[in-house]
């Protein structure tokens, strides 16, 4: 892909457009930028970006900008569906995303993960398994790095491991994976999307341009994967089997058995799955699944189970008082992965959830809270919609802030009883992220701890 004195268009400038602004301007081409954000709520980027021959247009997106592009690149947050992009694409102007850019430019074998649920889990965990086989990698994506930085940082690694959001999967068009891993689609974003069709098949993009000789890691439990999966050309591994084939992982209660055909077959034993619940046997399984397919050894793969740590706000067990465990799983924006965590708790649970809706339904959560949970505590702008859905099969109380509801939580639960922040929904209506709102929830719970001293 030639860029030199094309004309091209970013869109976003946050991490993502400042480095996408960079690498272009390093390959000579002219760079114009634009975000629907003023000056003050971009922060520094437009101060930096300000200091370089750019054409910069904050807070709106003015037609005139787009009309000499060559091709327009989006940030990962930027819906392909603004108006200006549509009318854009139908002048013939280009629109694609960071993620198909920059892989123009990746010769190495590219490890793409993606589905509603447990993607940065595993994108960490097979980027481990490949680091403990002893072979150097680039981690990012959607999570942490863009994918252009490591074009721009010009240090080849043997294997680039990146999480990709249905989003990115929107503005693709040649995006190629060695390796791509589907590991669930339920619903989720249909704040985004007209509905779950148009969800599910944005995630099957995932495999649409893999040859015979890449790998699709799917998963056989989950139906709408398979489908998804279905008219894939490259070679499939599955997890979640119910019988062995020529690559897959078979998950028990007890362990994970797996038969690739880049290893002699072998067993990770459950016990050595640093994370909780029968979803995170899942994720072992995809993401070994995976790292084999992109070379790395049975050995390492094992090594790099002892000592992984997830990240923070995943399930994430913050302090136990009295005897009541506190968890703090905020990174639960959907209902399948509350129903994940509901169902890893060994006892009674008093879950916390609500936020902003994305407008999935909470049907799904009716069996799993009527099995393990004693009450739910509701908040937020979903309040009403959870407590519409739950009234019959369980005790609800409603809260207008986190520590009211831990302070709730904390009347109703007793000794052995887990109190599970598991929201199903943003955080958007209340805090700037799910950091924040995890955040807040250790904060409540450790005064309750201090109350208790
Ligand atoms: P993502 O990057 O896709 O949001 P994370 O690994 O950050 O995934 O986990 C997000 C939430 O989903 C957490 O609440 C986590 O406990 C839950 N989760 C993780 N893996 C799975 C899975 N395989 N199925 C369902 N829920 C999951």
């Amino acid at each position: 892909m030639e860029l030199k004195g094309m004309h091209i268009v970013v869109f976003g400038l946050g991490r993502t457009g400042e480095s996408l602004v960079r690498f272009l301007l390093d390959r000579g081409a002219r760079v114009s930028v634009t975000d629907s954000r003023p000056a003050r709520m971009v922060g520094q980027p437009a101060g930096r970006i300000a200091r370089l021959p750019v054409s910069m247009q904050l807070g709106g997106h003015d037609e005139k900008i787009v009309e000499s592009a060559d091709w327009i690149v989006l940030s990962p947050g930027v819906p392909h569906t603004l108006g200006v992009l549509e009318r854009a694409e139908r002048a013939g102007i280009p629109v694609i995303g960071e993620i198909e850019l920059a892989s123009h430019f990746v010769d190495e074998p590219i490890v793409a993960i993606t589905g509603t649920n447990g993607k940065s889990t595993v994108t960490r965990l097979a980027g481990r398994m490949l680091e403990y086989s002893g072979m150097s990698i680039f981690l990012g994506g959607n999570l942490g790095r863009p994918l252009i930085d490591y074009v721009s940082e010009a240090k080849p690694v043997e294997v680039v491991v990146i999480e990709v959001s249905s989003f990115q999967l929107d503005t693709i068009v040649h995006f190629r994976p060695a390796v791509g891993v589907l590991l669930n689609i339920s619903p989720d974003h249909l704040d985004r999307y007209p509905d779950f069709g148009a969800y599910a098949a944005s995630k099957a993009r995932l495999f649409e341009n893999q040859l015979a000789s890449d790998t699709a890691v799917v998963n056989a439990g989950d139906e709408i994967v398979m489908r998804a999966a279905e008219n894939a050309k490259s070679r499939m591994c599955t997890f979640n089997d119910a019988d062995f084939r020529p690559c897959s992982a078979l998950i028990s209660d007890t362990e994970i058995r797996i038969n690739s055909p880049n290893t002699d077959p072998f067993v990770i034993s459950a016990s050595r799955v640093p994370l909780a619940g029968r979803h995170n046997l899942e994720n072992t399984a995809a993401a070994a699944l995976a790292a084999l397919a992109a070379g790395a050894s049975r050995e390492g793969i094992l090594a790099s189970l002892d000592g992984f740590v997830p990240d923070p706000h995943r399930l994430e067990r913050v302090a136990t008082i009295k005897d009541v465990a506190y968890y703090d799983d905020s990174k639960a924006t959907n209902v399948d992965a509350v129903v994940r965590a509901i169902e890893s708790m060994s006892g009674p649970v008093i879950l916390i959830a609500g936020g902003r809706d994305k407008f999935g339904g909470y049907e799904a959560l009716r069996k799993p809270v009527e099995r393990h949970v004693k009450a739910v505590i509701v908040m937020g702008e979903a309040a009403d919609a959870i407590l519409g859905t739950l009234c019959d099969v369980v005790e609800l109380r409603h809260a207008d802030t986190m520590a009211e509801a831990v302070e709730e939580a904390s009347r109703i639960a007793a000794p052995g009883d887990a109190v599970l922040l598991s929201p199903a929904c943003s955080s958007f209506d209340m805090y700037e992220n799910y950091e924040a709102r995890g955040d807040d929830f250790a904060r409540a719970v450790r005064s309750l701890d201090a109350m208790a001293v």
